[in-house]
C-alpha cells in the first residue's frame, strides 16, 4: 500500500497515577484505510482515543497527525481531525441543523460555507430528512449519526470513533459499518471495538490491544489466518473408520465425540479436509458435516498473550 501516512504514533504511554493504561504503543494510519483497534473492556482503547484526538496528554511518546505533531502543534494537528468519543457530545434540545451548524462554527468553517458543510455531512450520514428534528427524539442510531456528521463536517482527514454501534440494533449496526466502510474512501479511519465481527466487517487493518500493550498489528487477511485453528469438525451418517482417518496425511489425532462426529487436528502445514471429503465418499460414510473450527476473539487473546510472553503484565 502506498497511501501517504497520515497518522503516526510513536512509543506513546499513558499512566494513571501509578497505572499504565498504555505502554510503548506505535503504529500507522495511512489515507483511505479503516484501522480497526480491537480489544476485551479495560484494554486501553478509549485511553489510546482520547490520546489520538488530542483529549488527552501521552505521558510518554509522540502524536503526529498529517505531519504536525500534536503536543507541539495542537491546532493544525486537531484540525485534521475528526473524533467520535464513546458518549457522542450531543445536545438534545437543539434541532439536528441546529446542532451541526454550532459545530460547524467550532471546526471554524467560514460562515457562508457552513450551511453547505452542514448538508454534506448530513447527506453522506443520511441524516438529510432530519434537519428539523430534536436530537433528544432520535432513535439512537440517528443519534449516532449525528454524532458521526459532527466528526466529519470539516473534511478531516483522520476519522477517530470510539466504538461507533454500542447499544444499537442489529439493522442499525448495519447501517453505521456501511457508514463507516464509505467514509474509509476519503480518509484515514480508526475505530475501537471489543466486537470482532465488526473489525472483519469494516476494516482493512487490525490492531489487538491487550493490558495496554499492542499484541497484533494485521491486516484482516491475516486475521482470519490467526483465527484458523488447526481443527476440523465432521459428521457422517454412518460411524467412520478412526484408524483410516487417522492415516490420512496431515492427520494429527481424531477425536470420537459421539458415534458419527469427529474432531480432527491437523498439522495446518497439510489441511486434509479434501481428503477427509474423497475417504469419506469412497468409503460411504455419509458425509453432511465438515467445519474449520474457528477460534473465539477470547481464544485469539489468549493464543497471541501467551505467544508474546507478556503473562507478567498482569501483576503490572
Ligand atoms: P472499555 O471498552 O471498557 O471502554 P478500554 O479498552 O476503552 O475499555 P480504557 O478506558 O482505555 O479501556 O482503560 C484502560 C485502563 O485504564 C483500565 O484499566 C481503566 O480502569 C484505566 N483507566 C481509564 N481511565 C482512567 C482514569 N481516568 N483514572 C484511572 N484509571 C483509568
Amino acid at each position: 500500500m502506498n497511501d501517504p501516512v497520515l497518522v503516526e504514533v510513536q512509543n506513546v504511554s499513558r499512566y494513571y497515577g501509578e497505572r499504565p493504561a498504555i505502554r510503548d504503543v506505535s503504529f500507522t494510519i495511512r489515507r483511505g484505510e479503516v484501522l480497526g483497534f480491537l480489544g476485551p473492556n479495560g484494554a486501553g482503547k478509549t485511553t489510546t482515543m482520547q490520546v489520538l484526538s488530542g483529549n488527552l496528554a501521552p505521558s510518554s511518546g509522540r502524536v503526529l497527525i498529517d505531519g504536525h505533531d500534536l503536543l507541539d502543534d495542537p491546532r493544525a494537528a486537531k484540525a485534521a481531525i475528526g473524533y467520535l468519543p464513546e458518549n457522542p457530545p450531543l445536545y438534545r434540545e437543539l434541532t439536528v441543523d441546529e446542532y451541526l451548524d454550532y459545530c460547524a462554527a467550532l471546526n471554524r468553517i467560514p460562515k457562508p460555507q457552513r450551511r453547505e458543510a452542514r448538508e454534506t455531512a448530513k447527506a453522506r450520514c443520511g441524516l438529510k430528512d432530519a434537519g428539523r428534528r430534536l436530537i433528544g427524539n432520535l432513535s439512537k442510531g440517528f443519534q449516532q449519526r449525528v454524532g458521526i456528521a459532527q466528526a466529519i463536517i470539516h473534511l478531516p482527514p483522520l476519522v477517530i470513533l470510539d466504538e461507533p454501534t454500542v447499544g444499537l440494533d442489529p439493522i442499525q449496526i448495519r447501517e453505521i459499518r456501511n457508514l463507516i466502510r464509505e467514509l474509509g474512501r476519503d480518509h484515514g479511519v480508526i475505530l475501537s471495538t471489543h466486537i470482532l465481527p465488526e473489525v472483519q466487517a469494516t476494516c482493512d487493518r487490525v490492531q489487538i490491544i491487550h493490558k495496554g500493550r499492542l499484541v497484533l498489528n494485521d491486516s484482516i487477511e491475516a486475521l482470519a489466518h490467526h483465527l484458523k485453528s488447526a481443527t476440523l469438525v465432521a459428521g457422517f451418517r454412518q460411524a467412520p473408520d478412526i484408524a483410516r482417518l487417522q492415516a490420512l496425511p496431515g492427520v494429527t489425532a481424531v477425536q470420537a465425540e459421539d458415534e458419527s462426529r469427529v474432531r480432527i487436528f491437523f498439522d495446518p502445514a497439510l489441511d486434509p479436509t479434501d481428503a477427509v471429503v474423497r475417504l469419506a465418499t469412497d468409503a460411504g460414510w455419509g458425509l453432511h458435516e465438515i467445519a474449520p473450527e474457528k477460534l473465539s476473539l477470547e481464544e485469539l487473546f489468549v493464543e497471541l498473550t501467551a505467544s508474546t510472553g507478556n503473562t507478567t503484565e498482569a501483576a503490572a
